[in-house]
């Protein structure tokens, strides 16, 4: 996979002065990559920290710098899109869900992204998967985390709905000597991996073995969705909260005591500033994607490359997960169709 090479340039000259003044959403690939271990993640940003050698490795890895849409599209799929591809380019779309009881309880919709990873790790296809997990003390905070175990893959399931730098893990993985990883992420960090698998980055970008990223109508500041949405405009002590799901309107599972929701025109007013500046919905460079879709227990799968339809297609057949077809004149398809042409042109 190859793109067009950037210029040298030092971190400041790039990055610090087109990148970080509006259009970073944190997430991390910079601070990961860079040789000279120069860049540091403070308050979900990069920091210059160190002396830079001005290597341009950190610009070249990030997805809101150079490298257009399309030019990443054709070195990923060897093809660009073609008209009617409005949600990037697949083979197939499926909507599907877990045979897993245990992945049943804690997922976020139909539970295929776990189930995918659990039967990828159980095959030694993968021997770790880089997730996001929950916080104990606070489990609306999404933190990274390199899951080794089946109970861990299983114990990150479900949806926190704020930012978790996922990429920071890369390091981690290379570190411990992994050589085989299962990547989940939003779609700006699938961005970023094929961004390092595109500069021929082998230590980080040869150990990620399948993408799978997950649909993102944006991510929300931990203050903004926990204490000024859940705690002060909804009234619900964070620490009650059971679930939060969207599904046309923000939806607040509360311990034994029923839901309470509201509006996503409301919600909206509490996301990060990220998502004006992401025009991707459905995570168009991974090799599958997932999202809910106003789906109940059942998750919408976009099946892109050969690698994650024949992954998918393989947890099928060993009876791990049961699928229905996705006809293009549904409403979900139109839907889709919908949502990502309005992030593409800056809406959510
Ligand atoms: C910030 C955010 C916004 C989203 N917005 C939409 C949307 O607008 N519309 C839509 O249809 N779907 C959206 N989704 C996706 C949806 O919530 C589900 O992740 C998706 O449907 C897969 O469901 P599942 O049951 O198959 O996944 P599960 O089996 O429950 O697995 C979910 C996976 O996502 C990982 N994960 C959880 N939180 C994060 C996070 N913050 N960052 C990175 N990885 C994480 C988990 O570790 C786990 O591996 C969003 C997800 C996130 C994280």
């Amino acid at each position: 996979m190859m793109v067009r090479g950037l210029a040298k340039r030092g971190f400041e000259e790039s990055l610090g002065r087109y990148v970080l003044p509006s259009l970073c959403m944190g997430c991390a690939a910079c601070v990961t990559v860079c040789p000279a271990e120069c860049l540091k993640y403070v308050d979900e940003r990069p920091i210059l920290s160190g002396e830079c050698i001005s290597c341009g490795i950190c610009s070249s890895v990030c997805p809101r710098y150079g490298s257009p849409a399309r030019e990443m599209e054709k070195a990923f799929f060897g093809r660009e899109r073609i008209t009617g591809e409005e949600f990037g380019i697949y083979r197939r779309v499926v909507v599907a869900r877990t045979k897993n009881d245990d992945i049943r309880r804690v997922c976020q919709d139909g539970g295929v992204v776990t189930s995918l990873l659990l039967y990828a790790f159980e095959e030694g296809i993968i021997d770790g998967a880089i997730v996001s997990d929950r916080d104990e003390e606070s489990p609306l905070k999404a933190y990274p985390k390199l899951a080794e175990s089946a109970e861990e893959i299983i114990r990150s399931a479900g949806t926190r709905y704020t930012y978790s730098p996922n990429i920071l893990l890369l390091k981690d993985a290379v570190a411990q000597g992994k050589r085989s990883i299962g990547f989940v992420g939003t779609p700006c960090q699938i961005q970023a991996i094929r961004k390092i698998q595109a500069i021929h980055l082998r230590k980080y970008g040869e150990i990620v073995n399948f993408t799978i990223g997950i649909f993102c109508g944006g991510c929300f500041s931990y203050n903004g969705l926990v204490n000024e949405l859940i705690r002060k405009k909804m009234g619900i002590d964070p620490k009650d909260v059971e679930k939060v799901n969207i599904k046309g309107e923000l939806i607040v599972k509360i311990l034994n005591k029923g839901t309470k929701t509201i509006s996503l025109k409301e919600a909206k007013k509490y996301l990060s500033g990220c998502v004006s500046n992401c025009m991707d919905f459905s995570a168009e460079l991974a090799d599958i994607s997932a999202g809910g879709l106003g789906l109940e227990g059942w998750t919408l799968t976009i099946l892109r490359s050969e690698k994650g339809e024949d992954l998918f297609d393989e947890a099928v057949s060993k009876g791990l997960l049961e699928t229905k077809s996705v006809s293009k004149d549904s409403n979900l398809w139109r839907l889709l169709v919908r949502i990502s042409r309005r992030k593409r042109r800056g809406f959510v």
